[in-house]
């Protein structure tokens, strides 16, 4: 994760370190280099341009010519505003809401392939570890190992799953699920909808459908960090049809640039709220701005 990122502001750093005085021109420099290592991280050029500009700004000022120790404070305004891009420091956003009159409902969005199911596995498991019952719903209907996929998971974890393979009605599908869920008394119900190849007409008509029907209290976009910008593109276009409540990238560890982690809340306005490292279920993790920007540097 990230180790491109990593070296190249490390190297960034360790040069400005080595300088007798920081002066504007060094500063500049350093931004320049900042810029290119995060568009050669395939980071959104207008996210990198807010960014350098803030740097700029902050890093432009007393504080860090007056300071002992320049190289550090630039270090704290690269660092600050990391944060601040990957979404804030203070990022009560990040948690699922919970409803107080259960079940909670999340439905799951995203493209064929994103990482969708295994999410919704791992949410399951992420909630059943917290003592909470969770129903599984079934809501890819077009594609039966889907639903066999789904099944397998709930197998995997003791966790009930609701599927109807006769039916050809998610919305319905959906609707039925959240009233076996209130009637088993449920804490959280975990619809994972169709997904495909690409954005389409139908699909989205029936994920917007299944969200009137079901008013989920969150609706969580899954996006696969390995594509890149184009993760970031489709988020906002769903975003922009669906209105998400927040954001999972999945496939992190095979992702070395991290061009969409570091572009997906500033492009869709939308809060990361979960990290998928890894396939198997417990390889999932809560996202937080200030762990990721001290990831990245290192
Ligand atoms: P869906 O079509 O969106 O439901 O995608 P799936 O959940 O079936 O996942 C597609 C593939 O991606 C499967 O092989 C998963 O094991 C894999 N996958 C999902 N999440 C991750 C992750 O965080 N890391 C890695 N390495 N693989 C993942």
């Amino acid at each position: 994760m990230f180790t491109t990122l990593n070296d190249k502001l490390n190297a960034v750093f360790s040069k400005l370190k080595k300088q007798v005085r920081i002066d504007d021109e060094n500063i500049n420099e350093a931004l320049k280099q900042v810029r290119m290592a995060l568009l050669e991280a395939d980071v959104n050029f207008k996210v990198v341009k807010t960014f350098i500009n803030n740097v700029r700004e902050k890093a432009l000022g007393e504080e860090v010519r007056k300071s002992l120790t320049p190289d550090q404070v630039f270090i704290k305004i690269v660092n600050d505003e990391l944060v601040d891009i990957l979404g804030g420091k203070d990022y009560k956003e990040a948690k699922i809401k919970l409803n107080s009159n259960p079940p909670t409902v999340i439905m799951m969005a995203g493209l064929q392939g994103s990482g969708k199911t295994t999410s919704a596995g791992k949410l399951a498991n992420f909630f059943m570890k917290q003592s909470k019952s969770v129903l599984l719903v079934a809501g890819d209907i077009y594609r039966p190992a889907a639903i066999d996929q789904l099944e397998t998971l709930g197998r995997q974890l003791g966790c009930d799953v609701y599927s109807d393979r006769e039916s050809k009605d998610a919305v319905k599908i959906a609707k039925d699920a959240l009233a076996h869920a209130k009637k088993t008394a449920k804490d959280i119900l975990i619809i994972d909808t169709a997904g495909r190849l690409h954005i389409d007409e139908n699909l989205m008509n029936e994920i917007v459908r299944t969200k009137e029907a079901v008013n989920p209290d969150e609706v969580l976009f899954v996006a696969d960090a390995m594509t890149g910008q184009d993760a970031v593109n489709v988020a906002k276009s769903f975003n922009d049809m669906l209105d998400a409540t927040g954001i999972i990238l999945t496939k992190m560890d095979g992702d070395a640039r991290g061009g969409a982690a570091l572009s997906i809340k500033e492009v869709t306005g939308k809060p990361l709220k979960f990290i998928g490292t890894g396939e198997k279920l417990t390889e999932f993790e809560q996202f937080y701005p200030d762990r990721m920007a001290s990831r990245i540097l290192g």
